[in-house]
């Protein structure tokens, strides 16, 4: 007997833990800006797996370099040397700048691996008293969902009732250089850790000049400036990199998600040697990072972002984007902002009506997205998308809250 609809979702709420609320969409199959339920229907893909999969879904060349590399090693392990995982250091640190990579899998154990870092070159080389190293971070953070990582959010869904918290972190409102400059007094402060655009707060875009000026505070101060560019980074906000858009150079960058193309989990941190060696042997590791699979994996996806002008797409694209959403005439829509195609929009309630029943609205009517922070919705498709194929999205988006009037 074939499953219907309510049969898989039925079945994930069974044996699945309930950590997640998905939108009532049951997807098997993707390729390039679209993906497909089980009955065969097609939607624009609007949220790209969290601005995992910017080289649209199961990229050719990103699958190709995944089987490849599948039948010939897949693990070893850090225990010893692998021939790709030079080829990717070597390959990763050129394309970023910086002296060394240390790669793990997801983007909470990057980060995690950044706040260690961090402290580590706080006692080595700042001179911080033990145990005494502090990390500023910004209200509305999102880097993931360890214990450490979640003492430091300010969303009450993150944190409340997992503690006891990791104590070390300093929390300053976003966009705020006067608070930042007040907290960077405090000589312990080994690191300021940051999202250049807070994607999962709500797609929120500090004011132009932030990070630069956000930088040279950090600089003034011997402190790390520490970039995780885990949503924002692998050309999603039209530049390589969003601190690209400040010419800022990060001491410390975070990245994960797009680096692998959505393929294979692959995080990683980049720094020179200064900060970098101050880990040594047995200090830090990851049994799958590093992984011959997901180093030839990310090399693709890599070279996928340069092979497509994939930043140059999304600079054009989101200009337009913006300007079609903003002249979309709803009074549910309030705000529009981004940068490149990470971009949300603001839903005020009507009749009762939420972001939420927006967005299965829009599921309705073939494209995907998901509410973030009960009133936001965020639109990132595939960087790959083409204009006229946006422009059919912005149709899709269109005539859906017109349905709401
Ligand atoms: N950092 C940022 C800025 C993120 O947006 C996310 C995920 O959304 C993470 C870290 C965590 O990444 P992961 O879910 O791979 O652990």
């Amino acid at each position: 007997m074939t499953m219907t609809i309510q049969d898989y979702i039925n079945r994930e709420d069974k044996y699945g833990a309930h950590n997640y609320h998905p939108l009532p969409v049951v997807l098997e199959k993707g390729e390039g800006i679209y993906v497909w339920d089980v009955e065969g229907k097609r939607y624009f893909d609007f949220l790209s797996a969290y601005s995992a999969v910017n080289q649209g879904h199961c990229h050719p060349k990103i699958v190709g370099a995944l089987n490849e590399q599948a039948s010939k090693l897949t693990l070893t392990s850090r225990a010893f040397y692998a021939a790709v995982l030079g080829e990717f250091e070597e390959y990763v640190t050129k394309y970023f700048g910086f002296d060394k990579v240390l790669p793990m899998n997801t983007g909470a154990e990057a980060d995690e691996t950044a706040i260690k870092l961090c402290r580590r070159w706080g006692y080595d080389v700042k001179g911080i008293p033990a145990n005494q190293a502090k990390i500023i971070v910004c209200e509305g953070n999102f880097h993931g969902r360890t214990t450490t990582i979640i003492s430091m959010s300010t969303d009450p869904d993150a944190k409340g009732g997992f503690g006891p918290y990791t104590p070390g972190f300093e929390i300053v409102p976003y966009n705020d250089l006067d608070a930042l400059e007040k907290a960077l007094e405090d000589p312990n402060v080994a690191g300021f850790l940051v999202e250049p655009i807070q994607g999962e707060a709500g797609v929120y875009v500090p004011e132009d000049g932030y990070l630069k000026k956000a930088y040279d505070m950090c600089k003034a101060k011997n402190v790390l400036f520490i970039a995780d560019e885990v949503q924002t980074g692998i050309a999603r906000t039209g530049k390589m990199l969003a601190c690209d858009h400040e010419n800022v150079h990060p001491d410390i960058l975070i990245l994960g998600k797009a680096i692998s193309g959505g393929v294979f989990p692959v995080s990683c941190v980049l720094a020179d040697d200064d900060i970098m060696l101050v880990i040594k042997p047995g200090q830090h590791g990851s049994t799958y990072g590093g992984n011959p699979l997901g180093c030839k994996v990310a090399i693709a996806a890599l070279e996928v972002i340069k092979d497509e002008n994939l930043e140059e797409n999304a600079e054009k694209l989101g200009k337009i984007f913006r300007k079609e959403l903003s002249s979309i005439d709803s009074d549910m829509v309030t705000t529009v902002r981004g940068k490149g195609l990470l971009n949300a929009v603001i839903i005020k309630p009507k009749n009762g009506k939420t972001a939420w029943d927006v967005c299965v609205a829009l599921k309705e009517n073939g494209l995907i997205a998901k509410p973030t922070h009960e009133h936001i919705i965020r639109f990132a498709p595939p960087l790959t998308i083409t204009e006229a194929e946006l422009m059919e999205a912005v149709d899709i988006i269109r005539n859906t809250l017109k349905e709401f009037e």
